[in-house]
């Protein structure tokens, strides 16, 4: 996988639901093992290949793995920290990959999948800090979404979220003005009826008696 392309691919992952995306299109579930595959490098050897073809049969343990992604990138969105204990296995470092574009030059042979996806996330956010740090939660109070900026001291995930926070601001700001506004009205309306200067003397209306 292209270095440009890991990041969101990572933040895009973080949101997908393995339940809804294994009752959809028949393509959305291989094709997420397959870039998952991709990014993960894996040599033809190894043992976690399996584990990953595995997947496919299990949408809950995919979840899982996801979930725990979600979590790193809400602690990197929200410059917290995030702590993976991993059960054991060993680095290898393929000095000949070194700098070679897409090919991962370390590689982790870890006991269980969760422990080498997180190793790996953990590496290319340490890799690209400058991409890592435009990981962001969205301010959207409905919304929180953890999403990629696409410039500095961008807020919200989407316009969507832009105008409705935009909208939800101006209801505040003008709340206060606008019950000012209802209380003149109110008080004009009371004063029109009752103001002793306006208070004109009806003649009664004559009764028509048969
Ligand atoms: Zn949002």
């Amino acid at each position: 996988m292209k270095k440009e392309r890991v990041l969101p691919w990572l933040v895009e992952l973080s949101c997908v639901n393995a339940a809804s995306l294994a009752k959809g299109r028949p393509g959305d579930l291989p094709n997420l093992i397959y870039e998952l595959r991709q990014w993960l490098d894996l040599e033809p050897d190894e043992p976690l290949n399996a584990e990953v073809s595995d997947l496919e049969k299990k949408p809950a343990r995919l979840q899982a793995m996801i979930d725990r992604v979600a979590e790193l990138l809400g602690a990197v969105a929200d410059r917290k920290s995030f702590r993976a204990d991993y059960s054991g296995g060993s680095v290898i470092l393929d000095a000949g990959k070194l700098g070679s574009e897409g090919g991962r030059a370390l590689s982790y042979r870890d006991a269980n999948l969760e422990d080498a996806v997180l190793r790996v996330a953990l590496d290319d956010l340490y890799e690209d800090v400058e991409a890592a740090l435009r990981i962001q939660r969205c301010e959207e109070p409905e919304c929180l979404r953890v999403f990629l900026a696409e410039r500095k001291n961008q807020k919200y995930c989407s316009h969507r979220c832009a105008n409705k926070m935009a909208s939800r601001v101006y209801r505040k700001t003008h709340r206060k003005e606008r019950a000012e506004r209802e209380r003149a009205r109110y008080e004009h309306q009371v004063k029109g009826r009752t103001a002793p200067s306006g208070r004109v003397a009806r003649r009664p209306r004559a009764r028509v008696e048969s």
